[in-house]
């Protein structure tokens, strides 16, 4: 049973054209205690989804459940959900301590109680010394943490954050980013969390749910959606891939540029739709619709053009033992990035990139290698 439950929700905009769909039948399940994210680019439909599940809008198609209850029509304050918007939203004539207590003020919590609650939020939020600064004397970090505090004071049982580290500079939002998700298992309060950042969606999530033009994507965790993108989008939007073109020989094998790629098994169905109906599997909902288009898609003949992803990292430099597919090829560029070097490496397939440890060998340009890979680290991709 879920916390948080979206069924085939639809938000439409009137717009000059008529009107537009901001999100499109989006399902979604998200458990208690998770910190799950919603990643996508700008305009992708992810701050919808939060103001649907906050309250702030309601949908003109679909569903959401807090629990088993059906809070579709109820206000935002009715909801046992609480948001933390990119601007902080702070109350800029209050202390840092009024911030905080101003849920339970609201509330009539009686003062003693107040206090103490307070008093354990700030030393949780590493604010000591800073309860009776306004606003306006804090740095944006500490500003954060306070919206924060405030926002968990009163225990919600979700926590809607919006680009909550959008606002700042890159080296805080790497500690702060830290912070949050000690916090989050600190509390096991679940965390819906918006970010248009990769990197911050692969660090922190339990769960990722891709979007983009209003739809999900992908449902997955940082690593299956890393390692096993569910479409050409996905494999673009997170990290670094090889994404070579080519045409499908059989179930088994792709023609790259004349080189014989193999593929794994499964990766793509030749014909026979039918036997694609994979109704009695365990996945929840969100996950079958995704699943079944997928699979759907995965149906080709001969000669249909295909993309095959292979991650930089996957691909081996002259290694000691050949894995079970292999290419020569010649180094014509590498780049340092901090612990690693970036190769790219001309082969008769095309230009491939390859990462590899900065500790390792280094290869010279124009040097002559053999790169190998197994085929299980060929992802078939569709559009
Ligand atoms: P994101 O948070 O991923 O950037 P949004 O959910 O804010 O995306 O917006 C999704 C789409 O809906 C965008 O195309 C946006 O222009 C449109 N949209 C959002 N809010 C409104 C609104 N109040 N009126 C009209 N269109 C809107
Ligand atoms: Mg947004």
């Amino acid at each position: 049973m879920s916390l948080v439950t979206l069924k085939n929700i639809s938000k439409i905009y009137p717009s000059k054209q008529g009107s537009v769909y901001a999100v499109e039948d989006v399902n979604l399940e998200i458990q208690a205690g998770e910190f799950y994210s919603l990643l996508g680019s700008s305009g992708s439909g992810k701050t919808t989804i939060l103001r649907v599940i906050g309250g702030f809008e309601i949908p003109e198609q679909g569903r959401v459940f807090l629990g088993e209850e059906d809070v579709t029509q109820q206000p935002p304050y009715q909801r046992n959900v609480h948001t933390v918007f990119q601007k902080y939203a702070l109350f800029p004539h209050m202390t840092v301590t009024e911030n905080i207590a101003y849920p339970l003020t609201v509330a009539g919590v009686i003062q003693g109680e107040i206090d103490q609650r307070v008093t354990e939020a700030i030393e949780t939020f590493r604010l000591q010394g800073l309860a009776d600064r306004q606003p306006s004397q804090l740095s944006g970090g500490q500003q954060q943490r306070v919206a924060l505090a405030r926002a968990l004071i009163d225990r919600p049982k979700v926590l809607l954050l919006d680009e909550p580290l959008s606002a700042l500079d890159a080296k805080i939002r790497q500690e702060v980013r830290q912070e949050l998700r000690e916090l989050q298992k600190l509390t096991s309060i679940t965390f819906i969390y918006v970010t248009h950042d990769q990197e911050e969606a692969l660090a922190l999530s339990d769960r990722i749910a891709v979007m983009h033009d209003g739809k999900v994507e992908q449902i997955g965790t940082p690593s299956d959606i890393y390692n096993q993108p569910a479409s050409l989008f996905v494999a673009k939007f997170i990290g670094k891939a090889n994404l070579l073109t080519g045409k499908i020989i059989n179930s088994r094998t792709v023609d790259i540029n004349g080189y014989v790629l193999d593929i794994p098994e499964l990766s793509v169905n030749l014909g026979d739709l039918d036997s694609l109906d994979n109704s009695d599997n365990n996945l929840p909902n969100s996950e079958q619709q995704i699943a079944k288009e997928q699979i759907a898609r995965k149906s080709q003949n001969p000669s249909d053009q295909v993309t095959v992803m292979i991650r930089p990292e996957r691909l081996q430099i002259n290694p000691r033992t050949l894995r079970d597919q292999e290419i020569t090829g010649k180094i014509v560029n590498c780049t340092y990035i901090g612990q690693t070097r970036e190769y790219q490496v001309q082969t008769s397939m095309g230009l491939l990139i390859i990462t590899k440890l900065a500790t390792g060998t280094d290869y010279a340009i124009d040097s002559i290698v053999e790169i190998s890979w197994s085929t299980e680290d060929c992802v078939v991709l569709f559009n």
